[in-house]
């Protein structure tokens, strides 16, 4: 297939975003595979803010850091994403290069604990404040569960109605596949 997948379209504009020496969120950071992504991106002079929820995923992020060498440039947050501000340090503020938040639940875990509408929005609006000009904001959205469907739901209008002034906001989305496949929204700050 010549089109881009999902994922890997997510990390394509998240490289071009987030540079050497720069500053960058996983807002979801799960098993920690952005994370590590992130960490390469910005090298051990740059920051990651890795915020989860779940103990495990920090503690199975840490690791997949840690045996990849590239646990310098990163702080794991055992908080929710909607409580950014708390953690964001003086110097980061509106240097933010992009963020990413993977949504919906853990892989391989308790498939109860997922991503909320309303914690995510909160986030954005946190995260779109503090971006650099040009900086990128990646939601990969999972909306084959319930509570995916709510959130995708909440989310769509929330972006769309951003002003064209201040942002661009991007879908990518296969649209004829079955059963509600993850799609992309991306949002540059101009
Ligand atoms: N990006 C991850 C990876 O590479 O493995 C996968 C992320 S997984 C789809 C979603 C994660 O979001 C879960 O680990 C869950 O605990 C976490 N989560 C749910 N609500 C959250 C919140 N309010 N703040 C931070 N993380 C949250």
């Amino acid at each position: 297939m010549n089109l881009t997948r999902i994922l890997p379209f997510a990390r394509e504009l998240l490289a071009k975003a987030v540079p050497e020496n720069g500053v960058a969120i996983d807002a979801t950071a799960g098993n920690g595979h952005d994370s590590l992504f992130l960490a390469k991106c910005v090298g051990e002079h740059g920051f990651v803010y890795s915020f989860d929820i779940q103990k495990q995923a920090i503690e199975s992020t840490k690791k997949r850091l840690i045996s990849e060498n590239a646990l310098t440039p990163v702080s794991l947050i055992h908080d929710g994403h909607e409580n950014l501000l708390t953690y964001l340090k003086t110097e980061h503020m509106g240097q933010v290069d992009g963020a990413i938040f993977n949504l919906g639940y853990l892989p391989g875990s308790d498939k109860a604990i997922v991503t909320m509408a309303e914690k995510t929005i909160t986030a954005i609006r946190h995260i779109l404040t503090h971006l650099k000009s040009e900086g990128l904001l990646v939601l990969v959205i999972y909306s084959g569960h319930e509570e995916g469907q709510e959130e995708r739901e909440v989310l769509v209008p929330y972006v769309r109605q951003l002003p064209q002034e201040t942002y661009h906001v991007l879908e990518y989305r296969f649209t004829n596949q079955r059963n509600n496949p993850p799609f992309i929204i991306a949002i540059e700050k101009r």
